[in-house]
């Protein structure tokens, strides 16, 4: 069974009960909903998937929901598009042109940023396709040469690279989004354009006014600035994950290695979640087989040990999503055989018992190959806590409540059964053998070792080692 777990984001290509199906059975843990794109009935279309997958499939399957943050955009176009003509010039203003965009100029929907443009700044448009340089500064705007020839639509994505956006982190639409995927009982919150620690409060403060003061956030580090305050967004965080697809138009597609190796480091350092995202096995949007430097890509993420791979496009417009997830799927097993001693840097912050329990059972892992360290635990915390140090072992979890198990589908190597309530040792001890001989296969002479906590509202107080 595969350590690390795949993020679907679900679009057109996977809303039908049969792809959606094929996802879960290729190893899909996480069905990413993104707020930018999806409407109220494509959210209730796979919100009702989740469900059936969950009960028909018996699939421990969880809900990402993902805001749209506050990302720069060009105006609508008159007739919703304009051809760029390489050479030519272009003005941008600092007036809401609304749907009045045209060849000569166009305008962004954030006021008071055309001021603090200067001569020379790049602007690139259209995911970073069309690039714009400013060649002067006018009273109303600035006037920039067109870099490349090409056609774009209405309200497409814009980069200023340097530029930081000083405006309201969470909009009326991210707060209705937000209060949305609370209401649904989403099991992560992904928010886009992080730039500080603040706006991950401000994130968890409207949770905790929504009622989920517990909800996981995942924090996508995607500009420069969110790079220069990375440690406190870790910090604050309980996932990053490396949105790579905006870090790479603003802070060039070179700087990706460098920055995603700081990105998974800082992560676990401090015993944080962190997913590896966008343009993973692109190719598999249109061919049936990825080339050789995406399955590199995707191998050298899960020998970093990052808890999560991702996939975008390929599974929400893609012709091959369920193969894609197969072969993400079969590209991390054979990457997981690898010795690796890239983990020495995962840290569990803490000296707790609980924590120094964990710490036990990890090392036993080695001195023993254990083939399971399995945790009985209420809150899913003492799976994450060994999950963090990236033991050899496969970790089983047996909790008691549906929603913990799903808190656990994103985390590194967990794998979850809800059992009832447990009230002794032994009856802790006997699940957990019983749940990882189901969940994993184990048989008799294997050896595992059992967490848990006695009497039953006490924190994790003991470690069992013991042959099945
Ligand atoms: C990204 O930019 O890499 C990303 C994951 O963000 P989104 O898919 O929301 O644009």
């Amino acid at each position: 069974m595969k350590k690390t777990k795949i993020v679907c984001s679900i679009g057109p290509a996977t809303q039908t009960w049969e792809k959606f199906k094929g996802l879960v059975e290729a190893g899909m843990n996480v069905a990413r909903i993104n707020f930018s794109h999806a409407t109220l009935e494509e959210r209730n279309l796979v919100e009702g998937l989740v469900e059936r997958a969950r009960k028909e499939l018996g699939a421990n399957l969880a809900i990402l929901y993902d805001t749209k943050g506050p990302d720069l955009r060009t105006c609508s176009f008159v007739n919703d598009s304009i051809e760029l003509v390489k050479g030519n010039l272009i003005r941008i203003v600092e007036e809401d042109l609304q749907g009045d965009g045209d060849g000569s100029q166009i305008s962004f929907n954030y006021r008071n940023l055309v001021g603090k443009l200067e001569i020379g700044q790049e602007i690139l448009l259209d995911d970073g396709f069309y690039k714009l340089i400013v060649v002067s500064k006018e009273e109303d705007g600035v006037t920039c040469e067109i870099q490349n020839t090409g056609i774009i639509k209405s309200r497409r994505g814009v980069c200023i690279p340097g530029i930081h956006l000083d405006v309201p982190y969470i909009s009326e639409k991210d707060r209705e989004d937000i209060e949305y995927a609370c209401r649904m009982d989403g099991d992560y919150l992904a928010i886009s354009f992080v730039n500080s620690a603040e706006n991950v409060q401000e994130a968890r403060d409207l949770c905790k006014q929504y009622g989920k003061p517990n909800m996981p956030i995942v924090s996508k580090v995607e500009t420069q600035y969110a790079m220069d305050h990375l440690e406190e967004i870790v910090e604050a965080s309980d996932y990053i994950m490396i949105a790579r697809g905006d870090l790479g138009i603003e802070t060039g597609v070179q700087n990706l290695p460098l920055y995603q190796q700081r990105m998974i480091d800082a992560c676990h350092a401090k015993g944080k979640g962190v997913i590896m995202a966008t343009q993973m096995m692109t190719s598999m949007k249109s061919n049936i087989r990825p080339t050789n430097a995406e399955v590199t890509d995707v191998s050298n993420a899960v020998l970093r040990g990052c808890d999560a791979i991702m996939t975008s496009e390929e599974t929400t417009i893609g012709e091959y999503p369920v193969e894609t997830v197969q072969m993400m799927s079969e590209i991390a097993i054979n990457a997981e055989k690898i010795p690796t001693n890239h983990h020495k840097e995962c840290r569990l912050l803490g000296t707790d018992i609980h924590n120094t329990i964990a710490k036990c059972a990890v090392e036993a892992s080695k001195d023993l190959s254990l083939k399971a360290i399995v945790a009985s635990t209420r809150s899913g915390k003492t799976a994450m806590d060994i999950a963090s140090l990236r033991p050899n072992a496969l970790i089983v979890a047996t909790v008691i409540d549906e929603k913990v198990a799903r808190l656990l589908a994103l985390k590194w190597g967990v794998y979850t059964k809800v059992v009832h309530s447990l009230t002794t040792t032994d009856e802790i001890v006997d699940s957990g053998v019983k749940a990882s001989k189901e969940l994993l296969g184990l048989k008799e002479k294997d050896v595992v070792a059992i967490i848990g906590s006695y009497p039953a509202n006490a924190h994790t107080n003991f470690l069992k080692i013991e042959e099945i």
